[in-house]
């Protein structure tokens, strides 16, 4: 198969990271008999410093016309970078949000993976992460609350301020369909969360997730109140496989359970769209702070690049290699500093991605 994949680097630690994904997905084209054509595009502040503007039409058309687009991460310091004396939407993050709504990418997909190896990290009781997890948030990215009408208003000399929570069963619907397709590559299982005992769009997510599970008789489908859901992924996060929900409740949730696993250089993450185009990329920031030094994890973008083969391209023998590798190169001690434990090896951005290939 001939992969074409749009490559935004951005700023930071993204050239670094992306550079050692991009030597994986080689590593695996190569034995698997694949081809790869990457394009790269301009992003972030990287683009500002080119163009002017976070994100060109051309660098848009670019990732239209790719299958997928793997992303490093964009953004400076906030604080001392130029980029952030520019107005707000000339800034590397509006890139970040123009480019999600021009690919209409409406379902973000957030692993939170507990590795055994890494358990030293997890920020929960021993005998709550001896058990370990992996689990898949599917979050609603362009409904509900954040992108309801707004409003504030002046009634009888109070200030008042609305906001409007609004889904339709079509934008529900097609991120349902999406969320039980991937527990089908998993573990069969869906836990849908809302809040269907206060909320209106509650009660028709639920309705609308109980119709698509009919499509689905392999997947198990538990609803669960978002309350709930926030204690029991700190009490007992090995219950879940695949969390489906809304636009806030994800954003919430699916910090929490980054947290839950103690290691934001591990953490993976995509954004899909209704065709099997989906963008890449690294749950993490740009980390300014150790730019240049040779020192990042690569493995959060790594891990997005093996949900691409998974998610874009269904190569799900291709995608199990890498994810194997990585567990591979923890059980035997390497880690990035970030990770960096007793009795364990310290390597560097590239010997983490050289050691990695090896595995492959
Ligand atoms: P950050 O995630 O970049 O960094 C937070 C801390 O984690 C830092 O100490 C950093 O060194 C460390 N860290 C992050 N990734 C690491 C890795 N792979 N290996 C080792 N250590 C790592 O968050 P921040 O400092 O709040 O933001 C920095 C910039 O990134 C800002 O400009 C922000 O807007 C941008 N940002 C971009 C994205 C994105 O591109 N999607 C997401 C979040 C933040």
């Amino acid at each position: 198969m001939n992969l074409n994949i749009g490559c935004i680097a951005g700023d930071g630690i993204g050239p670094e990271i992306v550079k050692e994904a991009r030597k994986v997905l080689d590593k695996v084209a190569d034995k698997y008999g694949h081809s790869i054509t990457y394009t790269d595009i301009l992003m972030g502040g990287a683009s500002i410093d080119v163009h002017g503007v976070p994100l060109t039409e051309e660098a848009i058309a670019l990732a239209k016309a790719s299958d997928a687009v793997l992303m490093g991460s964009i953004g400076g310091d906030t604080t001392t970078s130029p980029w952030y004396r520019l107005e707000p939407s000339k800034r590397p993050e509006a890139g970040l949000l123009a480019i999600r709504k021009a690919l209409n990418l409406f379902a973000n997909l957030r692993p939170a993976v507990l590795y055994e190896e890494l358990a030293g990290a997890c920020p929960l009781k021993e005998e709550i992460s001896a058990k370990g997890f992996d689990m898949m948030i599917m979050r609603e990215l362009t409904g509900g609350l954040y992108f309801g009408e707004r409003k504030t208003i002046e009634e009888n000399g109070v200030k008042k301020a609305i906001d409007t929570l609004s889904y339709d069963e079509n934008e529900i619907r097609r991120i349902a369909v999406k969320a039980f397709d991937i527990a089908m590559k998993r573990n069969k299982k869906v836990t849908s969360v809302d809040k269907a005992n206060v909320l209106d769009s509650s009660r028709l997510w639920r309705a609308v997730v109980n119709e698509v599970a009919k499509d689905y008789p392999e997947v198990t489908l538990e609803h669960m109140l978002v309350d709930n859901c926030a204690m029991q992924l700190v009490k007992d996060p090995a219950q879940f496989d695949v969390i489906l929900t809304e636009n806030m409740f994800g954003d919430i949730l699916s910090d929490e359970a980054s947290m839950v696993t103690g290691s934001i250089g591990m953490l993976a993450s995509a954004s899909l769209n209704d065709s099997r185009f989906g963008l890449y990329e690294p749950s993490h920031g740009s980390a300014p702070d150790i730019a240049g030094k040779g020192i990042a994890n690569p493995i959060a973008t790594i891990l997005s690049a093996s949900m691409m083969l998974r998610y874009t391209f269904d190569l799900d023998k291709e995608a199990d290699a890498i994810d194997r590798a990585v567990k591979q190169v923890l059980k035997e001690g390497y880690r990035t500093g970030d990770i960096m434990a007793e009795g364990c090896t310290q390597v560097g951005t590239e010997k983490m991605g050289d050691l990695i290939c090896e595995g492959i």
